[in-house]
Protein backbone atom coordinates (compact mmCIF):
# COMPACT_ATOMS: atom_id res chain seq x y z
CA UNK A 1 0.00 0.00 0.00
CA UNK A 2 1.32 3.41 -0.73
CA UNK A 3 1.11 6.09 2.05
CA UNK A 4 -1.53 7.64 0.03
CA UNK A 5 -3.62 4.31 -0.14
CA UNK A 6 -2.77 4.02 3.37
CA UNK A 7 -4.35 7.30 4.69
CA UNK A 8 -7.31 6.84 2.23
CA UNK A 9 -8.36 3.92 3.89
CA UNK A 10 -7.84 5.27 7.57
CA UNK A 11 -9.97 8.65 6.46
CA UNK A 12 -12.99 6.17 5.17
CA UNK A 13 -12.06 3.23 8.67
CA UNK A 14 -12.01 5.87 11.16
CA UNK A 15 -14.74 8.40 9.85
CA UNK A 16 -13.08 11.15 8.77
CA UNK A 17 -13.26 11.13 4.74
CA UNK A 18 -16.05 9.26 2.54
CA UNK A 19 -16.38 9.37 -1.16
CA UNK A 20 -19.78 11.42 -1.80
CA UNK A 21 -22.33 9.87 -2.57
CA UNK A 22 -21.12 6.79 -2.58
CA UNK A 23 -24.02 4.30 -2.27
CA UNK A 24 -24.71 5.59 -6.17
CA UNK A 25 -21.59 4.52 -7.21
CA UNK A 26 -19.94 8.27 -6.14
CA UNK A 27 -19.84 11.45 -7.89
CA UNK A 28 -16.29 11.78 -9.38
CA UNK A 29 -14.25 14.86 -7.19
CA UNK A 30 -16.69 15.10 -4.59
CA UNK A 31 -16.64 13.79 -0.89
CA UNK A 32 -18.49 13.93 2.40
CA UNK A 33 -16.64 14.30 5.58
CA UNK A 34 -17.65 12.19 8.61
CA UNK A 35 -18.03 12.86 11.84
CA UNK A 36 -14.13 13.32 12.78
CA UNK A 37 -13.22 15.09 9.55
CA UNK A 38 -16.07 17.03 10.09
CA UNK A 39 -14.11 18.20 13.63
CA UNK A 40 -11.21 18.64 11.77
CA UNK A 41 -11.71 20.73 9.40
CA UNK A 42 -14.08 23.09 11.40
CA UNK A 43 -10.49 23.09 13.69
CA UNK A 44 -8.55 24.04 10.86
CA UNK A 45 -11.05 26.90 9.94
CA UNK A 46 -11.69 28.02 13.77
CA UNK A 47 -7.45 28.33 13.79
CA UNK A 48 -7.38 30.39 10.38
CA UNK A 49 -10.06 32.44 11.43
CA UNK A 50 -8.88 33.29 15.24
CA UNK A 51 -5.28 34.09 13.22
CA UNK A 52 -6.30 36.02 10.48
CA UNK A 53 -9.59 37.88 12.42
CA UNK A 54 -9.80 37.85 16.04
CA UNK A 55 -6.26 38.74 17.01
CA UNK A 56 -6.00 41.12 14.08
CA UNK A 57 -7.50 44.91 14.14
CA UNK A 58 -6.80 44.95 10.23
CA UNK A 59 -8.82 42.22 9.05
CA UNK A 60 -12.43 41.70 9.31
CA UNK A 61 -14.29 38.82 8.15
CA UNK A 62 -16.92 38.25 5.20
CA UNK A 63 -19.06 35.32 3.38
CA UNK A 64 -20.59 36.21 0.65
CA UNK A 65 -23.26 34.58 -2.03
CA UNK A 66 -21.76 31.80 -3.92
CA UNK A 67 -24.22 32.65 -6.76
CA UNK A 68 -23.19 35.75 -8.52
CA UNK A 69 -24.45 38.20 -11.01
CA UNK A 70 -22.44 36.79 -14.00
CA UNK A 71 -21.30 39.83 -15.11
CA UNK A 72 -19.06 39.43 -12.19
CA UNK A 73 -16.99 36.66 -13.68
CA UNK A 74 -17.04 38.39 -17.32
CA UNK A 75 -15.27 41.01 -15.32
CA UNK A 76 -13.05 39.17 -13.21
CA UNK A 77 -11.95 37.41 -16.52
CA UNK A 78 -12.99 34.19 -15.66
CA UNK A 79 -15.39 33.30 -18.48
CA UNK A 80 -12.08 34.29 -20.83
CA UNK A 81 -9.64 32.97 -19.14
CA UNK A 82 -10.22 30.42 -16.35
CA UNK A 83 -9.27 27.65 -18.39
CA UNK A 84 -6.94 24.84 -18.38
CA UNK A 85 -5.33 22.92 -21.64
CA UNK A 86 -7.28 19.84 -22.55
CA UNK A 87 -6.01 17.08 -24.27
CA UNK A 88 -7.88 13.86 -25.60
CA UNK A 89 -6.27 10.36 -26.07
CA UNK A 90 -6.80 8.88 -29.73
CA UNK A 91 -7.30 5.77 -28.31
CA UNK A 92 -9.76 5.89 -25.17
CA UNK A 93 -10.89 9.08 -25.81
CA UNK A 94 -9.61 10.00 -22.19
CA UNK A 95 -9.25 13.78 -21.42
CA UNK A 96 -6.63 14.88 -19.46
CA UNK A 97 -4.48 18.40 -19.04
CA UNK A 98 -1.68 18.40 -20.81
CA UNK A 99 0.39 20.22 -18.01
CA UNK A 100 0.25 17.62 -16.28
CA UNK A 101 3.27 15.63 -16.95
CA UNK A 102 2.51 12.64 -14.41
CA UNK A 103 -0.75 11.96 -15.69
CA UNK A 104 0.43 12.39 -19.04
CA UNK A 105 3.14 9.66 -18.45
CA UNK A 106 1.10 7.10 -16.30
CA UNK A 107 -1.80 7.20 -18.71
CA UNK A 108 0.55 6.72 -21.70
CA UNK A 109 2.21 3.44 -19.37
CA UNK A 110 -1.35 1.96 -19.56
CA UNK A 111 -1.58 1.94 -22.90
CA UNK A 112 1.10 -0.97 -22.58
CA UNK A 113 3.72 -0.02 -25.57
CA UNK A 114 1.72 1.52 -27.67
CA UNK A 115 2.13 5.09 -28.85
CA UNK A 116 -0.16 6.90 -27.81
CA UNK A 117 -1.48 10.24 -29.50
CA UNK A 118 -2.70 13.44 -27.91
CA UNK A 119 -5.47 15.72 -29.66
CA UNK A 120 -4.00 19.22 -30.11
CA UNK A 121 -4.80 21.26 -26.36
CA UNK A 122 -7.58 23.05 -26.49
CA UNK A 123 -8.21 25.44 -23.36
CA UNK A 124 -10.79 23.99 -21.16
CA UNK A 125 -12.95 25.90 -19.11
CA UNK A 126 -13.23 25.84 -15.29
CA UNK A 127 -16.39 27.40 -14.56
CA UNK A 128 -19.37 25.27 -13.49
CA UNK A 129 -22.48 26.52 -14.84
CA UNK A 130 -25.98 26.12 -13.11
CA UNK A 131 -29.17 27.42 -14.64
CA UNK A 132 -31.32 29.91 -12.43
CA UNK A 133 -35.41 30.52 -12.41
CA UNK A 134 -38.71 29.13 -12.29
CA UNK A 135 -39.76 29.70 -16.26
CA UNK A 136 -38.28 27.35 -18.49
CA UNK A 137 -37.66 29.97 -20.94
CA UNK A 138 -36.39 32.77 -18.61
CA UNK A 139 -33.87 30.66 -16.84
CA UNK A 140 -31.10 32.66 -16.46
CA UNK A 141 -27.33 30.73 -16.40
CA UNK A 142 -24.96 31.78 -13.40
CA UNK A 143 -22.18 30.07 -12.37
CA UNK A 144 -20.81 28.64 -9.03
CA UNK A 145 -18.03 30.62 -7.79
CA UNK A 146 -14.71 29.19 -9.26
CA UNK A 147 -12.85 31.05 -6.81
CA UNK A 148 -13.91 33.01 -3.01
CA UNK A 149 -12.43 35.57 -3.95
CA UNK A 150 -14.85 38.04 -6.41
CA UNK A 151 -17.46 37.70 -3.49
CA UNK A 152 -14.84 40.13 -1.21
CA UNK A 153 -13.75 42.54 -3.99
CA UNK A 154 -17.11 43.06 -5.08
CA UNK A 155 -17.92 44.39 -1.39
CA UNK A 156 -14.49 46.15 -1.42
CA UNK A 157 -16.75 49.76 -0.75
CA UNK A 158 -19.92 48.15 1.00
CA UNK A 159 -16.84 47.22 3.75
CA UNK A 160 -15.43 50.23 3.38
CA UNK A 161 -18.60 51.88 3.86
CA UNK A 162 -19.84 50.12 6.73
CA UNK A 163 -16.94 49.49 8.95
CA UNK A 164 -14.27 51.31 10.30
CA UNK A 165 -11.63 49.72 8.20
CA UNK A 166 -8.88 52.43 6.57
CA UNK A 167 -6.10 50.96 4.42
CA UNK A 168 -3.93 48.80 4.70
CA UNK A 169 -6.60 46.07 5.76
CA UNK A 170 -8.16 43.00 5.14
CA UNK A 171 -11.33 40.91 4.35
CA UNK A 172 -11.45 36.86 5.49
CA UNK A 173 -13.64 34.65 3.98
CA UNK A 174 -13.53 30.83 4.15
CA UNK A 175 -16.24 28.88 1.59
CA UNK A 176 -17.08 26.38 -0.93
CA UNK A 177 -15.58 26.99 -4.45
CA UNK A 178 -16.69 24.52 -7.85
CA UNK A 179 -14.47 23.88 -10.56
CA UNK A 180 -15.43 21.49 -13.23
CA UNK A 181 -11.49 20.09 -12.65
CA UNK A 182 -10.34 18.23 -16.02
CA UNK A 183 -8.44 15.46 -13.96
CA UNK A 184 -9.90 15.36 -10.39
CA UNK A 185 -7.56 12.97 -8.09
CA UNK A 186 -5.15 12.03 -5.65
CA UNK A 187 -7.78 12.08 -2.88
CA UNK A 188 -9.40 15.58 -1.96
CA UNK A 189 -6.30 17.25 -3.42
CA UNK A 190 -8.29 17.66 -6.57
CA UNK A 191 -11.95 17.76 -6.20
CA UNK A 192 -14.83 19.33 -8.41
CA UNK A 193 -16.60 20.81 -4.93
CA UNK A 194 -13.45 22.43 -2.10
CA UNK A 195 -13.35 24.89 0.25
CA UNK A 196 -11.44 27.70 0.78
CA UNK A 197 -9.61 30.29 3.24
CA UNK A 198 -8.50 33.29 1.57
CA UNK A 199 -7.41 36.64 3.07
CA UNK A 200 -7.77 39.64 0.23
CA UNK A 201 -5.23 42.60 1.39
CA UNK A 202 -6.09 45.74 0.52
CA UNK A 203 -2.71 47.78 -0.03
CA UNK A 204 -1.30 51.03 -1.05
CA UNK A 205 0.41 50.22 -4.43
CA UNK A 206 3.71 51.35 -3.35
CA UNK A 207 3.28 49.55 -0.18
CA UNK A 208 2.36 46.31 -2.20
CA UNK A 209 5.74 44.12 -2.29
CA UNK A 210 6.54 45.01 1.60
CA UNK A 211 3.10 43.48 2.33
CA UNK A 212 3.57 40.59 -0.14
CA UNK A 213 6.73 39.60 1.82
CA UNK A 214 4.71 39.74 4.99
CA UNK A 215 1.69 38.07 4.05
CA UNK A 216 4.36 35.05 2.63
CA UNK A 217 5.90 34.68 6.04
CA UNK A 218 2.86 34.60 8.07
CA UNK A 219 1.04 32.13 6.22
CA UNK A 220 4.31 29.72 6.34
CA UNK A 221 4.37 30.33 10.08
CA UNK A 222 0.71 29.28 10.77
CA UNK A 223 1.06 26.23 9.08
CA UNK A 224 4.61 25.24 10.82
CA UNK A 225 2.27 26.33 14.24
CA UNK A 226 0.03 23.90 13.66
CA UNK A 227 2.50 21.10 13.17
CA UNK A 228 3.52 20.97 10.01
CA UNK A 229 7.21 19.93 9.39
CA UNK A 230 9.41 22.52 8.20
CA UNK A 231 11.18 20.69 6.03
CA UNK A 232 8.56 19.24 4.09
CA UNK A 233 7.34 22.81 3.55
CA UNK A 234 8.42 25.16 0.88
CA UNK A 235 7.79 28.33 -1.57
CA UNK A 236 7.91 28.12 -5.28
CA UNK A 237 7.52 30.47 -7.28
CA UNK A 238 5.38 30.75 -10.63
CA UNK A 239 7.27 31.46 -13.63
CA UNK A 240 5.59 34.01 -16.04
CA UNK A 241 3.81 31.58 -18.18
CA UNK A 242 2.60 29.54 -15.22
CA UNK A 243 0.64 32.47 -13.47
CA UNK A 244 -2.93 32.76 -13.68
CA UNK A 245 -4.21 35.89 -15.82
CA UNK A 246 -4.77 38.28 -12.83
CA UNK A 247 -1.33 37.80 -11.17
CA UNK A 248 1.76 40.70 -10.94
CA UNK A 249 3.33 37.76 -8.72
CA UNK A 250 2.67 34.72 -7.16
CA UNK A 251 4.31 31.78 -5.02
CA UNK A 252 2.72 28.71 -3.59
CA UNK A 253 3.93 27.44 0.11
CA UNK A 254 4.37 23.63 -1.11
CA UNK A 255 4.05 20.58 0.87
CA UNK A 256 6.07 17.27 -0.19
CA UNK A 257 3.14 15.07 -0.11
CA UNK A 258 2.95 11.23 -0.85
CA UNK A 259 2.48 12.07 -4.58
CA UNK A 260 5.21 14.90 -4.83
CA UNK A 261 5.55 18.76 -3.87
CA UNK A 262 1.97 19.48 -4.12
CA UNK A 263 0.63 23.32 -3.75
CA UNK A 264 -1.18 24.24 -0.80
CA UNK A 265 -1.59 27.70 -0.69
CA UNK A 266 -1.18 30.74 -3.26
CA UNK A 267 -0.31 33.86 -2.48
CA UNK A 268 -0.73 36.03 -5.00
CA UNK A 269 -0.02 39.97 -5.51
CA UNK A 270 -3.11 40.37 -7.92
CA UNK A 271 -2.38 44.57 -8.59
CA UNK A 272 -5.41 46.47 -9.22
CA UNK A 273 -6.73 44.09 -11.77
CA UNK A 274 -9.50 43.62 -9.58
CA UNK A 275 -10.83 46.64 -8.65
CA UNK A 276 -9.96 48.27 -12.22
CA UNK A 277 -12.01 45.65 -13.86
CA UNK A 278 -14.92 45.71 -11.53
CA UNK A 279 -14.56 49.85 -11.61
CA UNK A 280 -14.70 49.79 -15.29
CA UNK A 281 -17.86 46.75 -15.83
CA UNK A 282 -19.95 47.63 -13.30
CA UNK A 283 -19.49 52.09 -13.22
CA UNK A 284 -18.72 52.13 -9.56
CA UNK A 285 -15.87 53.98 -7.92
CA UNK A 286 -13.61 51.53 -6.59
CA UNK A 287 -11.15 54.19 -5.53
CA UNK A 288 -10.02 54.79 -1.89
CA UNK A 289 -9.38 57.75 -0.82
CA UNK A 290 -6.54 58.37 1.73
CA UNK A 291 -7.43 61.49 4.02
CA UNK A 292 -4.37 62.08 5.56
CA UNK A 293 -2.01 61.82 2.61
CA UNK A 294 -4.79 63.17 0.28
CA UNK A 295 -4.39 60.98 -1.89
CA UNK A 296 -6.47 58.74 -4.10
CA UNK A 297 -5.84 55.21 -5.71
CA UNK A 298 -7.01 52.31 -6.69
CA UNK A 299 -5.65 49.70 -4.16
CA UNK A 300 -3.72 46.54 -4.95
CA UNK A 301 -4.70 43.23 -3.50
CA UNK A 302 -2.47 40.90 -1.81
CA UNK A 303 -4.01 37.50 -1.65
CA UNK A 304 -3.70 34.59 0.60
CA UNK A 305 -5.73 31.70 -0.88
CA UNK A 306 -5.19 27.73 0.83
CA UNK A 307 -7.53 25.01 0.14
CA UNK A 308 -9.30 23.60 3.26
CA UNK A 309 -9.46 20.12 1.99
CA UNK A 310 -5.86 20.16 0.82
CA UNK A 311 -5.04 21.49 4.80
CA UNK A 312 -7.22 18.47 5.67
CA UNK A 313 -5.61 16.03 3.32
CA UNK A 314 -2.04 17.15 4.55
CA UNK A 315 -2.30 17.60 8.16
CA UNK A 316 -3.68 13.79 8.20
CA UNK A 317 -0.66 13.05 5.76
CA UNK A 318 2.20 14.64 8.07
CA UNK A 319 0.91 13.49 11.26
CA UNK A 320 0.38 9.91 10.42
CA UNK A 321 2.83 7.47 11.79
CA UNK A 322 4.03 3.97 12.23
CA UNK A 323 5.20 2.65 15.00
CA UNK A 324 6.37 -1.18 15.90
CA UNK A 325 2.77 -1.92 16.93
CA UNK A 326 0.72 1.09 17.11
CA UNK A 327 -0.42 3.55 14.15
CA UNK A 328 -0.69 7.16 15.68
CA UNK A 329 -2.13 10.26 13.95
CA UNK A 330 0.24 13.35 15.56
CA UNK A 331 -1.97 15.55 14.98
CA UNK A 332 -1.80 19.11 16.71
CA UNK A 333 -3.88 19.50 19.64
CA UNK A 334 -5.53 22.61 18.41
CA UNK A 335 -7.11 20.38 15.34
CA UNK A 336 -7.26 16.84 16.97
CA UNK A 337 -11.15 16.13 16.67
CA UNK A 338 -11.26 15.19 20.43
CA UNK A 339 -8.30 16.75 22.31
CA UNK A 340 -9.41 14.17 25.43
CA UNK A 341 -11.10 10.76 25.18
CA UNK A 342 -12.63 9.65 29.05
CA UNK A 343 -12.76 5.44 30.47
CA UNK A 344 -14.09 3.95 32.89
CA UNK A 345 -11.64 0.68 33.52
CA UNK A 346 -14.24 -1.48 33.75
CA UNK A 347 -17.62 -1.41 32.13
CA UNK A 348 -19.26 -3.31 34.32
CA UNK A 349 -18.87 -1.38 37.65
CA UNK A 350 -21.58 1.24 38.12
CA UNK A 351 -19.35 3.60 40.15
CA UNK A 352 -16.48 3.47 38.07
CA UNK A 353 -18.93 4.57 35.13
CA UNK A 354 -21.04 7.54 36.87
CA UNK A 355 -17.21 9.10 38.00
CA UNK A 356 -16.43 8.71 34.27
CA UNK A 357 -19.32 10.13 33.34
CA UNK A 358 -19.01 13.15 35.97
CA UNK A 359 -15.31 13.67 34.29
CA UNK A 360 -16.66 13.82 30.83
CA UNK A 361 -19.48 16.16 31.42
CA UNK A 362 -17.59 18.19 33.45
CA UNK A 363 -14.93 18.55 30.78
CA UNK A 364 -17.05 19.16 28.28
CA UNK A 365 -19.08 22.10 30.14
CA UNK A 366 -15.99 23.88 30.53
CA UNK A 367 -14.71 23.76 27.28
CA UNK A 368 -17.13 22.36 24.87
CA UNK A 369 -13.74 22.66 21.87
CA UNK A 370 -12.37 19.82 24.20
CA UNK A 371 -14.86 17.13 22.93
CA UNK A 372 -14.30 14.48 25.05
CA UNK A 373 -14.24 10.96 23.63
CA UNK A 374 -16.11 8.30 25.37
CA UNK A 375 -15.27 4.52 25.62
CA UNK A 376 -16.37 1.79 27.87
CA UNK A 377 -15.72 -1.21 25.17
CA UNK A 378 -13.08 -4.01 25.17
CA UNK A 379 -9.33 -3.53 27.72
CA UNK A 380 -7.94 -0.54 28.06
CA UNK A 381 -4.97 -1.43 25.48
CA UNK A 382 -7.15 -1.37 22.65
CA UNK A 383 -8.92 2.00 23.74
CA UNK A 384 -5.63 3.84 23.38
CA UNK A 385 -4.93 2.28 20.18
CA UNK A 386 -7.96 3.25 18.81
CA UNK A 387 -7.50 7.12 20.22
CA UNK A 388 -4.34 7.04 18.92
CA UNK A 389 -5.31 6.49 15.50
CA UNK A 390 -7.76 9.24 15.33
CA UNK A 391 -5.25 11.80 16.80
CA UNK A 392 -6.89 12.46 20.69
CA UNK A 393 -3.64 13.65 22.80
CA UNK A 394 -5.01 12.64 25.88
CA UNK A 395 -6.80 9.76 27.64
CA UNK A 396 -8.31 9.64 31.22
CA UNK A 397 -8.81 6.16 32.63
CA UNK A 398 -10.77 6.10 35.77
CA UNK A 399 -10.32 3.00 38.22
CA UNK A 400 -10.82 1.92 41.65
CA UNK A 401 -8.04 4.69 42.96
CA UNK A 402 -10.28 7.65 41.32
CA UNK A 403 -12.76 6.49 44.10
CA UNK A 404 -10.39 6.69 47.01
CA UNK A 405 -8.41 9.26 46.19
CA UNK A 406 -10.03 11.17 43.71
CA UNK A 407 -7.03 11.07 40.89
CA UNK A 408 -7.07 9.60 37.20
CA UNK A 409 -4.31 8.86 34.69
CA UNK A 410 -3.79 10.44 31.97
CA UNK A 411 -1.76 8.95 29.36
CA UNK A 412 0.00 10.57 26.34
CA UNK A 413 -0.78 9.95 23.21
CA UNK A 414 2.98 10.73 21.69
CA UNK A 415 4.80 9.34 24.64
CA UNK A 416 2.51 6.57 25.77
CA UNK A 417 3.36 7.79 29.48
CA UNK A 418 0.69 7.78 32.19
CA UNK A 419 0.53 9.96 35.05
CA UNK A 420 -1.49 10.14 38.04
CA UNK A 421 -3.48 13.92 38.19
CA UNK A 422 -5.81 15.24 40.91
CA UNK A 423 -9.36 15.45 39.03
CA UNK A 424 -9.38 19.14 40.58
CA UNK A 425 -6.21 19.53 38.14
CA UNK A 426 -7.84 17.67 34.56
CA UNK A 427 -8.91 20.97 33.29
CA UNK A 428 -5.68 22.75 33.04
CA UNK A 429 -3.76 19.51 32.11
CA UNK A 430 -6.05 18.49 28.92
CA UNK A 431 -7.10 22.35 28.08
CA UNK A 432 -6.79 23.48 24.52
CA UNK A 433 -6.78 27.41 23.96
P1 LIG B 1 -3.82 23.99 -9.13
O1 LIG B 1 -2.62 24.59 -9.84
O2 LIG B 1 -3.48 22.88 -8.17
O3 LIG B 1 -4.97 23.68 -10.04
P2 LIG B 1 -4.59 26.66 -8.58
O4 LIG B 1 -3.27 27.34 -8.69
O5 LIG B 1 -5.56 26.73 -9.69
O6 LIG B 1 -4.37 25.13 -8.16
P3 LIG B 1 -5.74 28.62 -6.90
O7 LIG B 1 -6.68 29.09 -7.92
O8 LIG B 1 -4.55 29.47 -6.56
O9 LIG B 1 -5.28 27.13 -7.25
O10 LIG B 1 -6.58 28.29 -5.59
C1 LIG B 1 -6.10 28.55 -4.28
C2 LIG B 1 -6.12 27.31 -3.44
O11 LIG B 1 -7.38 26.64 -3.51
C3 LIG B 1 -5.11 26.25 -3.85
O12 LIG B 1 -3.83 26.53 -3.31
C4 LIG B 1 -5.70 24.99 -3.26
O13 LIG B 1 -5.34 24.85 -1.91
C5 LIG B 1 -7.18 25.23 -3.38
N1 LIG B 1 -7.70 24.55 -4.57
C6 LIG B 1 -7.70 25.00 -5.83
N2 LIG B 1 -8.26 24.11 -6.66
C7 LIG B 1 -8.62 23.05 -5.89
C8 LIG B 1 -9.25 21.80 -6.17
N3 LIG B 1 -9.63 21.48 -7.38
N4 LIG B 1 -9.47 20.95 -5.13
C9 LIG B 1 -9.10 21.29 -3.88
N5 LIG B 1 -8.50 22.44 -3.56
C10 LIG B 1 -8.25 23.32 -4.55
Amino acid sequence: MTSLDKIVSLAKRRGFIYPGSEIYGGLSGTWDYGPLGVELKNNIKREFWKSMVYSREDVVGLDAAILMNPKVWEASGHVAAFADPLVECKFCHSRLRADQNEEIKAHEESHKGKKVEWTDPKQFNLLVEAKLGVVEEAKQKVYLRGEITQGVHVNFKNVLDSSRMQIPFGIAQIGKAFRNEITPGNFTFRSREFEQMELQYYVNPKDASRWYEYWKEERMKWYLALGMTKTKMRFRQHEENERAHYARDAWDIEYDSPFGWKEFEGIHNRGDWDLSQHQKESGQDMAYFDQQKQEKFLPYIIETSGGVDRAVLFFLANAYHEEKDRLILKLHPKLAPHKVAVFPLLANKPELVKKAEEIYSQLSTFNPQLNPAWDDRGNIGKRYYSQDEIGTPSCITVDFQTLDENTVTIRDRDTAKQERVKVDDLTKAVDIK
